[in-house]
């Protein structure tokens, strides 16, 4: 298959590209595209047989449900048995935005589409190209993260060609997105709702709108023999090639053991890489050292996570250390996906 790749310039008018992955998509095809959170490889929905091509495209699991995209609250009634009152108000607030919530389904959306579930997640993404491709494509896209299945989620159309060219029919190339780790997932069909993925929008910030919401064990305790509600929560994501390990404590004393480690692997012959921040990074010594952002504001962080363990692919490392951070905001998110990279692999001093 020839992949067209197209780069959209958000200052000049782009109808005949967001026609074109219009057509694409109403004809069954596959077209990878920006949001906020993540690049999404998108099909209809609608389409059982579309929608099978995005597992065949990602070597996705057949069991790992698809997020339905949307872009206004009427589609949503179409593809829902009964919207509940709580999720009203949750999307007064927080839609459009990087949230998606699992509702029962109604008879038009295909098993295909669900993973063979009766429940089905919806997003209303805010991203302005987004928004035009849905629409284009009838309103009603399945998207997961545009990568192939197992590597990190894409952040930019180089991501998204590095692992999809010649498997899909268009990438709309928007530049890097701004969130850069996957919508938080509320689970609206248990009461109360349940967080079954963390992500930009937290628990505090449902808390404030319907009162109690609950999260996932699974994501607290991950070793407990539960399986995780989410069923694309059960897979090892985000998996760098290297062994990554995320050392934990007072921040002096990490970047020491940091230190200590690297210094150790590089002798036995290893190549190394480092995650420090700006705080810290100046400290490392040796090592292909990468700064992921600044703790005074995480959201830096998590908008490079999933290209620096790219990068550490690219550099063909072999180990990864990895400081830690506050689980606070969207904290929550990114220790979550850091440690999914890591299979859990955390050391803590003290
Ligand atoms: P991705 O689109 O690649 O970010 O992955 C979608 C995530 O949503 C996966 O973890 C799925 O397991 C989860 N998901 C999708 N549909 C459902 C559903 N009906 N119930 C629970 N989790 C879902
Ligand atoms: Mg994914």
């Amino acid at each position: 298959m020839k992949t067209i790749l197209e780069k959209i310039d958000k200052n000049q008018n782009n109808t005949d590209i967001i026609r074109e992955a219009g057509r694409i998509l109403k004809e069954g095809g596959l077209v990878a595209f920006p949001t906020e959170t993540v690049y999404g490889l998108g099909a209809d929905a609608l389409n059982e047989d579309a929608a099978k091509k995005i597992y065949a495209a990602k070597g996705r699991p057949s069991d790992n449900p698809l997020i339905i995209h949307i872009t206004n609250m009427k589609a949503l009634e179409k593809i829902v048995s009964e919207v509940p009152e709580k999720a009203v108000k949750v999307a007064e607030k927080y839609w459009p935005g990087p949230l998606t919530m699992i509702f029962n389904k109604s008879d038009i959306v295909p098993y295909g589409t669900t993973g063979g579930l009766d429940t089905v997640a919806v997003r209303m993404p805010v991203d302005a190209i987004a928004r035009e491709v849905i629409d284009a494509g009838g309103g009603y896209i399945a998207a997961p993260s545009a990568n192939t299945s197992g590597r990190p989620s894409p952040t930019t159309a180089q991501h998204v060609a590095e692992d999809l060219t010649g498997r899909v029919d268009m990438i709309v190339d928007g530049g890097a997105v701004e969130i850069g780790v996957e919508s938080t997932i509320l689970d609206m069909t248990v009461e109360p709702p349940m967080i079954l993925r963390p992500g930009a929008i937290t628990k505090e910030m449902f808390e404030e709108v319907i009162g109690e919401v609950t999260i996932d064990r699974t994501l607290i305790r991950p070793d407990s023999r539960q399986v995780p509600k989410a069923p694309g929560m059960k897979y090892r994501h985000y998996a760098p090639k290297a062994d990554l390990t995320i050392i934990e404590g007072p921040l002096e004393k990490v970047t020491a053991e940091i230190n200590k480690r690297a210094k150790e692997k590089s002798r036995a012959g290893y190549k190394v890489g480092i995650i420090g921040t700006e705080e810290t990074v100046a400290e490392y010594k040796a090592g292909d050292v990468k700064c992921i952002g600044t703790r005074a504001d995480e959201s830096t962080i998590a908008a490079n996570l999933f290209g620096i363990l790219r990068e550490f692919d690219d550099d063909q490392v072999d180990y990864i250390y990895s400081e830690s951070f506050d689980t606070a905001g969207i904290g929550s998110a990114i220790m979550n996906r850091l440690l999914k990279a890591a299979g859990h692999h955390i050391e803590k001093l003290v």
